[in-house]
């Protein structure tokens, strides 16, 4: 009866589920393993009526306009009136990130700063955006101090406590994700649309898998009912003809026969306390030279939600993903090794007809909300164009 399973109802498996329902006409059956949809945007409220994301602080940015008009089909937003902003506690203050002209103007005193905005005008260029481990090739003395300052101040420790590597050691897109910008802007984000969906990012993928043609199956553990082989898929043990999105880890649909593939994953330390405000106003207070945690968020300034009694936060605490029960699998650790073996196991899956890898997960990579939507958008296309 269904001509499509979608394996996830996470940004990717709800966007392409909803396509393939309403474009492609399809009957389309969403297994989802968790108690819920929405995936790692999954948003609920707390003991205390606060609105809180389960999963670690999620904020949706772009520029790109059809995915903003997109997801606005299904909800109105909250958009950050300054756009969303983030400080790192050093010491006894708290220092814009990313590092900016701010920033450099709050450590150094007037005029050794107003020269060195000058040097970095002059060698990047005004409202440049310049990767840390960019600025720190620069041959110029002063700008080498600056790059040193920033290394040590924001990248070092964050990084390995993030990562359990130094920057020099994981791949270089993903300090870059957090450039310095030549310019006083002080938004973590330079895309014109910041912020999270009004009501939550539960109800905006709960209006999205509302269709008719969309059945959604939650805390169905995907292999249980499913049996992959290299002439197609099995659902309960009945071939399935139509086609497969997965978007779950790829190495657990193969009982991990290569070995497992490296991810980090995060302990979420949640706290309500019973005081109107805990940092200040800021939503999220990066911690890149002292404490065991990366990062604190304050959900009322990351929600906008006014009406709460006291505050909720979260500490996240990275470590290494073991695959043991209960464990989340957050961030693909992208370097060569893991990239190979991950394509170990794609190559698992190529010859599988109708059989489509979309996600995170599935692709082993690092997605921002937006990005993920366009590709899920893209594969929706793509199948729909191929069964024309
Ligand atoms: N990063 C850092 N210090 C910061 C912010 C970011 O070292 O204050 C580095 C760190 O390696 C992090 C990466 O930049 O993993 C990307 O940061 P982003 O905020 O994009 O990570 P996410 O919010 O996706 O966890």
């Amino acid at each position: 009866m269904y001509q499509t399973i979608v394996i996830g109802a996470g940004i990717a498996g709800s966007v392409v589920a909803r396509q393939l329902a309403e474009e492609g006409g399809r009957r389309v059956l969403v297994l989802e393993q968790r108690a819920h949809i929405g995936g790692n945007c999954y948003d609920r409220r707390d003991a205390h009526g606060v609105l809180i994301h389960e999963y670690g602080p999620h904020i949706f940015h772009t520029n790109d306009e059809g995915v903003y008009e997109y997801l606005s089909r299904f909800t109105e937003w909250y958009l950050y009136p300054q756009g969303h902003q983030v400080v790192a506690s050093v010491g006894d203050s708290y220092l814009p990130i990313p590092f900016n002209l701010n920033t450099l103007h709050q450590i150094y005193e007037k005029d050794k700063a107003t020269e060195l905005e000058q040097k970095l005008i002059a060698a990047f260029g005004e409202g440049s955006r310049v990767p840390i481990m960019e600025l720190r090739k620069s041959e110029d003395a002063d700008i080498q101090n600056i790059a040193q300052f920033v290394y040590e101040n924001v990248f070092l420790k964050y990084t390995m406590k993030q990562w359990g590597q130094t920057p020099e050691e994981i791949s270089p897109e993903v300090t870059a994700r957090v450039p310095v910008l030549i310019s006083y802007d002080n938004r973590y984000f330079q895309d014109r649309y910041q912020g999270v969906p009004t009501d939550g990012f539960t109800a905006m993928f709960a209006r999205m898998l509302e269709h008719e043609n969309i059945d959604v199956q939650c805390g169905v553990e995907a292999t249980e009912r499913l049996t992959i082989t290299q002439e197609g898929v099995l659902l309960d043990g009945q071939p399935f003809a139509g086609e497969v999105i997965y978007t779950g880890a790829l190495d657990e649909l193969f009982s991990c026969r290569f070995g497992r593939l490296p991810y980090r994953s995060l302990r979420f330390d949640f706290e309500h306390l019973e005081q109107e405000d805990f940092q200040n106003g800021h939503s999220v207070v990066n911690y890149t030279v002292s404490e065991d945690f990366t990062r604190i968020t304050e959900f009322q300034y990351l929600t906008g939600q006014t009406d709460c009694d006291g505050t909720t936060i979260v500490r996240e605490y990275p470590f290494a993903y073991s695959g043991a029960d209960g464990e989340i699998p957050y961030y693909a650790i992208q370097n060569e090794e893991n990239e190979s073996l991950y394509n170990k196991y794609r190559a698992l899956t190529e010859n599988i007809p109708d059989f489509y890898l979309l996600g995170r997960l599935a692709e082993y990579k690092y997605y921002n909300i937006d990005a993920m939507t366009r590709k899920a958008l893209e594969l929706a296309e793509r199948i729909m164009e191929e069964k024309k």
